[in-house]
């Protein structure tokens, strides 16, 4: 397809697992355009360490034990029926990656090699070693580079959608240059909203644009306060976080506090392996017992052969800070790491806003209730776009009218955005909802996000990346802060 072509069947915002896998359902005669607002590798996607976890062996595991083990992680606000078609439909989408050249690791034997992490009662989860993510994206990004039907545009920002008839206006920004494009139907696949703590394991595209955009649309937006702190990421001095994956734990790693004492035991009799939020809680729990912050992860225990080979990104980023895991403790602390809610959406992944279907971390499916198991995320991505794509070529071949296109003047200047208004927003959101909030800071925090809202909507900023994402961190700082008041 022309990559000057302003009219297509199918606009996909985002190229994570998300959007690449539901652009690939397409068939060569629909015209699909893929956005991603930084590089190709920029995404939650790529950093994605653990696995996906699927029942693909009905021998030892069975669909049942995969959804009691969905439901006891997400306390049972979990949605029965999404739940029900992620864990029964997400195996043949992961055997479908695989043919598409997607690798997960072998044993011996050369049968997938499953692992473990907290909440599974199987080992369920393929992975390719630490860096399960990446691989995935490498795989099927060079599936959608075959594909003459795909446009693939990198480091363009979709700025809003404008609802038209038949379809959308997508006004992007690329290369300091505003232009339209109008759709018939629209899928946001835009990821998470991390950026909008100071502590996050998330990269920075994950501002919540999406989000933002279908609130703007009038969309529903559910359960944004259903935010996953990561019980270890690596706290480092500099104040970095990247993350210590689950499967650390699930492969015998201890967690020790700052007497470097195992102390799981004073919380959860699952120990280390307790669903992420237990963890998490726990550790702020003991911080205040102890008065210390200082928490480590200790597998030295393990082969460090072994270790190696099963965790080379995590072996190599805890090397830049010195710590070599095979011989010394990792310290680690809790942050913000995913989002269980998001944009409302059926259970074929349509919004509220007819045309427009949400998928991946930016949806809210109801499959992981209040928590997430570990690696139902990426299980998630795959389902749900599948089935979004489906959803929109049944309305296509029910004769559904194509978007018509209108000449559009697009004056997006004004001023620049003040500096430090992003640290700000994410600083408030730090002290306002954390691990364990109380009532007060989030009434607190609820007050500073309105009044920086405000400002950004109130003068006339330049539509700017930066303008753009820090008003997508504060709609979505304020829908947080507003539903957790709201339930508290
Ligand atoms: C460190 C880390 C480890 C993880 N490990 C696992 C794991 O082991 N197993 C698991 O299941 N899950 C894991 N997760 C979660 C999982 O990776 C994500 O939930 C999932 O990849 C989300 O995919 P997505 O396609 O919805 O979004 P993403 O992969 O985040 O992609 C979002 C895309 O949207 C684009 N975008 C955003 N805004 C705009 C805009 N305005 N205009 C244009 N493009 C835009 C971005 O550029 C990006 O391409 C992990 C997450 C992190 C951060």
């Amino acid at each position: 397809m022309d990559n000057k072509t302003n009219v297509v069947d199918v606009l996909i915002v985002g190229s994570g697992v998300a959007g690449m896998y539901g652009a690939l359902q397409f068939q060569d005669n629909t015209s699909v355009m893929i956005l991603s607002k930084y590089s190709k590798t920029t995404s939650n996607s790529n950093l994605a360490q653990g696995g996906v976890a699927a029942v693909l062996d009905t021998v030892e595991d069975s669909f049942e034990l995969h959804v009691k083990d969905t439901f006891i992680a997400g306390r049972h606000e979990n949605d029965p029926e999404s739940v029900d078609v992620l864990v029964r439909e997400g195996p043949d989408d992961v055997r479908k990656i695989m043919e598409m050249g997607v690798r997960f690791d072998r044993d011996k034997e050369g049968e997938l090699d499953m692992t473990l992490e907290g909440g599974h009662c199987r080992r369920r989860i393929v992975h390719f070693k630490d860096c399960t993510g990446a691989e995935m994206v490498r795989g099927l990004l060079a599936e959608v580079e075959q594909k003459e039907n795909i446009i693939y545009k990198e480091n363009t920002v979709l700025c809003r959608l404008v609802r038209v008839r038949s379809g959308f206006r997508a006004d992007l920004l690329q290369d300091g240059e505003y232009y339209s494009v109008f759709c018939s139907y629209c899928m946001l696949c835009t990821g998470g909203v991390g950026r909008v703590y100071k502590y996050t394991t998330n990269p920075k595209s994950a501002t919540g644009d999406g989000i933002r955009i279908a609130y703007e649309l009038g969309a529903k937006i559910k359960n944004l306060s259903y935010i996953q702190f990561h019980p270890t990421a690596f706290n480092s001095e500099d104040g970095e976080q990247f993350l210590i994956s689950e499967s650390v734990r699930g492969e015998g790693a201890y967690l020790l506090n700052c007497n470097k004492e195992r102390f799981m035991d004073r919380y959860d009799e699952r120990l280390e392996l307790a669903p992420r939020d237990v963890v998490s809680k726990s550790i702020i729990l003991e911080s205040r017992r102890t008065g210390s912050n200082n928490f480590y992860l200790d597998i030295t225990h393990e082969d460090a052969d072994f270790l190696r080979e099963r965790f080379p990104a995590i072996s190599e980023g805890c090397a830049r800070y010195g710590v070599d895991i095979t011989k010394d403790l990792i310290p680690v602390f809790p942050c913000q790491h995913y989002l269980m809610g998001g944009i409302e959406v059926d259970i074929d992944s349509k919004t509220t806003v007819p045309r427009l279907y949400a998928c991946g971390e930016c949806a809210n499916t109801g499959v992981h209730g209040k928590n997430r198991l570990a690696s139902n995320s990426l299980l998630e991505a795959l389902v749900f776009s599948r089935r979004a794509a489906e959803d929109i070529k049944r309305c296509m071949q029910n004769g559904f009218a194509k978007v018509s296109e209108l000449p559009v003047n697009l004056d997006f200047s004004g001023a620049p955005l003040p500096e430090g208004l992003r640290t700000e927003i994410r600083n408030i959101m730090q002290r306002a909802f954390f691990v364990l909030p109380d009532a007060g800071a989030i009434r607190f925090g609820l007050k500073q996000i309105d009044n920086i809202l405000k400002r950004l909507k109130g003068a006339k900023y330049a539509q700017t990346t930066k303008y753009l994402e820090a008003l997508s961190l504060a709609t979505c700082a304020y829908i947080i802060l507003k539903e957790a008041e709201e339930n508290t």
